[in-house]
């Protein structure tokens, strides 16, 4: 730290994404990206944007927010287009947090939201899932405090139905809820549909996960004009170019190919059966996902030794140092080619162990 950093973020504890490693090629299964490439019309969509990169981008992002408009069926006035949906969060933390209006999470979920409430000095309480790392919708009932859910959960996978999303946004009127749908698309019900109904509930999703589109950053939310309005309000006083032409171009065809997505979000749903299924039969405890990743402890190795010895395999999986999940791997789905390599690696670690 030099000395002249802002004593305000002295105490910061940055956010640590998952390893991007360099030294050798590995099959990455640490950082819940889409095996798959873009689809067709997006590499010459951003080939010919190309040439147009002397000008700024359109900070209304008009035309993919109509294109978006018409996949989504919400209006262009109720939603927001940022760098990621970690810009959407970190506005949403900006704009509806303060000394008087607190944020509540789970204790085990997405681990920026600790980070977000921590930088923007908002006072967050943390609430404990239940031991099957289910959330019990009745610990968010009326609670006064604005509230982030991931829907489905990170890292576990889990997802509640759109009935108990609805039923905790009715019963906190007077606060924000928002709820997380990065992977919404490889089986959990979107809560898009009920924005017109509440005026406090923000909806925040993601190219990087179902869309193949992690290296661009693109992220959403949909929200009633108010709360869309406030968000803009952060926007316009960071940064309103905040999605570059070359992204809002792959936003843009992307959207033109959405079946193509789709299409791959079942396969991912295949492989994540056919995974589970072959790790349940190794003596893994599996939850039951509804995402493009599986969170599994497997009784005979830890979850940080089971990371190291698949990582000497050429193969990346995700573990997190927090107690209540430290016998725990993230692993996220690929094509099943890798997912083949995955078990066949895990047979290996423990026919070595034997
Ligand atoms: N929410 C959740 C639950 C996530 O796991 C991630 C990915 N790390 C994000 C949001 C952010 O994704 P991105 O900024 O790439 O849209």
């Amino acid at each position: 730290m030099s000395r002249f950093f802002s004593e305000k973020y002295a105490r910061l504890e940055p956010y640590v994404p998952g390893e991007q490693p360099r030294d050798k090629k590995y099959i990455k299964l640490n950082t819940n990206e889409s095996p798959f490439p873009p689809s067709p019309l997006v590499e010459k969509a951003v080939s010919e944007e190309s040439r147009m990169l002397q000008l700024y981008s359109d900070p209304e992002c008009r035309e993919l927010r109509e294109k978006m408009s018409e996949v989504f069926c919400i209006a262009p006035d109720r939603m927001i287009m940022t760098n990621g949906s970690d810009e959407v969060l970190q506005f949403a933390f900006m704009a509806f947090g303060d000394q008087r209006h607190s944020f509540a999470f789970a204790d085990i979920t997405y681990g920026f939201y600790p980070v977000f409430a921590r930088l923007n000095h908002v006072p967050y309480e943390t609430i404990r899932l239940k031991e099957d790392f289910s959330l019990d919708p009745q610990d968010y009932m009326g609670i006064g405090k604005n509230i982030v859910i991931a829907n489905p959960n990170a890292p576990t996978g889990l997802c509640l139905p759109l009935s108990a999303i609805e039923e905790i946004v009715e019963s906190n009127p007077d606060n924000v809820v928002i709820v997380d749908e990065a992977y919404v698309d490889f089986g959990g019900e979107s809560a898009r549909r009920l924005i017109g109904q509440y005026e406090n509930l923000l909806v925040v999703g993601t190219f990087s996960k179902s869309r193949s589109m992690a290296g661009a950053r693109l992220g959403f939310g949909f929200g009633n004009q108010g709360l869309i309005e406030d968000l803009n309000k952060i926007r316009y006083s960071n940064n309103p170019y905040n999605v570059n032409r070359l992204t809002a171009a792959a936003g843009i065809a992307a959207l033109k190919e959405n079946e193509y997505y789709m299409h791959k979000c079942q396969i991912i749903q295949a492989n994540r059966q056919w995974t589970a299924g072959r790790l349940e039969e190794l003596g893994f405890w599996v939850l039951p996902s509804k995402t493009n990743f599986l969170f599994a402890s497997s009784g005979r190795i830890g979850g940080e030794g089971l990371y190291r010895k698949l990582r000497d395999r050429g193969i990346l999986v995700r573990h997190f140092n927090q107690e209540r999940i430290k016998e725990y791997v993230r692993i996220t789905i690929g094509t099943m080619e890798e997912m083949k390599a995955l078990v066949n690696a895990v047979e290996d670690i423990f026919a070595d162990s034997e």
